[in-house]
């Protein structure tokens, strides 16, 4: 087992050991993190999350930092990443595919393409972890995490235990899970796929990936679509309406190429992509009577 903390920065003043959640995040903001470790497996990762709760010191996990905004002031506890950990995707016997938590949607989906195994194509585009994934229930192109999972095997940190969740107990919702409300540290997941050529598989996989690239300002860095759907319509289709698109604050922008996603031009602060969201929320409210709810998991001070 290895375990280690990497740099550290402490109570309120940022040394030059600080990690900055800038660099994990996509958004490519956020302060540093009290504490930043990345355990290499998972008797480590689990040794650690429990560590921190037992000291009373405030923790988060973090999978591939796609869906996390961190204020500038940073996040005044651990932030445990599970990627190393958390690694590796198998297919098995009966249209089945497991995966480790921090293995990327994107390589679980090729694990499933080349063993003929079919029901990622739609997600595989998602620049998330398994494990993000399922916290979030990430969907694409009508389909939905929850459509395919099995199981999920996590860590409850009040118990100590490791526990296995059917996809019932798991409570999805839109973009939520059980997962939000429960301090459960996702290990893994069994999928439920069918067979399917490979080529027909990758060929698809292929034809999401040019829609994505077409449609979503991939060139810049976001935390993908800021906005939940609102019960009718899109967010971006609002936000275009009310003639937002372009608008920015610092460094942040509403895309012009899709409304509702908000880019880093170059040097956005957390504060300013917040205030953007803010101001968006605002105008949409104002001018449509429509609530808009962030989909990022926003942390930090
Ligand atoms: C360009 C772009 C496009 C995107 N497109 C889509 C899309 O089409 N559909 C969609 O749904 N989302 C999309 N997203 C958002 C994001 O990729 C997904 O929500 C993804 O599932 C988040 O996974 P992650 O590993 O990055 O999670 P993170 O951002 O690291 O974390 C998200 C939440 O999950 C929790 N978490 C992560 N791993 C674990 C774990 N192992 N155990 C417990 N909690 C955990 C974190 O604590 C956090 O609360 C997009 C993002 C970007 C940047």
């Amino acid at each position: 087992m290895i375990l280690y903390t990497r740099r550290v920065w402490y109570n309120g003043a940022m040394n030059e050991y600080g990690v900055m959640m800038s660099e994990h995040t996509s958004m490519r903001v956020g302060g540093p993190a009290t504490v930043f470790c990345e355990p290499a497996d998972e008797a480590g990762l689990i040794l650690c999350a429990r560590a921190f709760f037992r000291a009373g010191m405030p923790y988060f996990f973090l999978g591939n930092g796609t869906n996390v905004i961190v204020r500038d002031g940073g996040y005044p506890g651990a932030v445990i990443s599970v990627l190393a950990a958390l690694g590796g995707a198998e297919a098995k016997p009966g249209g089945r595919l497991t995966s480790g938590a921090g293995m990327s949607l994107a390589r679980a989906s090729r694990v499933a393409a080349q063993a003929g195994l079919s029901g990622l194509e739609a997600l595989s585009g998602i620049p998330g972890s398994v494990g993000g994934a399922v916290y979030m229930n990430a969907g694409a192109y009508g389909h939905n995490i929850a459509d395919i999972l099995v199981s999920a095997k996590a860590y409850d940190i009040l118990d100590g235990k490791i526990i296995m969740l059917s996809n019932a107990e798991c409570d999805f919702g839109y973009r939520t899970s059980i997962f939000k409300t429960k301090p459960l540290l996702i290990l893994s997941a069994e999928f439920a796929l069918s067979s399917r050529a490979p080529g027909e598989i990758e060929r698809d996989m292929a034809g999401y990936a040019r829609r994505r690239g077409e449609s979503q300002p991939l060139e810049l860095p976001s935390a993908g679509s800021f906005f939940k759907r609102p019960e009718d319509g899109y967010a971006g289709q609002l936000i275009e309406a009310a003639g937002l698109k372009g608008a920015r604050v610092g460094g942040a922008q509403i895309s012009e190429k899709h409304a509702g996603f908000i880019v880093n031009t170059g040097g956005a602060t957390a504060g300013d992509v917040l205030a953007l969201a803010a101001d968006i929320k605002a105008k949409v409210k104002a001018r449509f009577q429509a609530e808009l709810e962030e989909e990022p998991v926003i942390i930090g001070i």
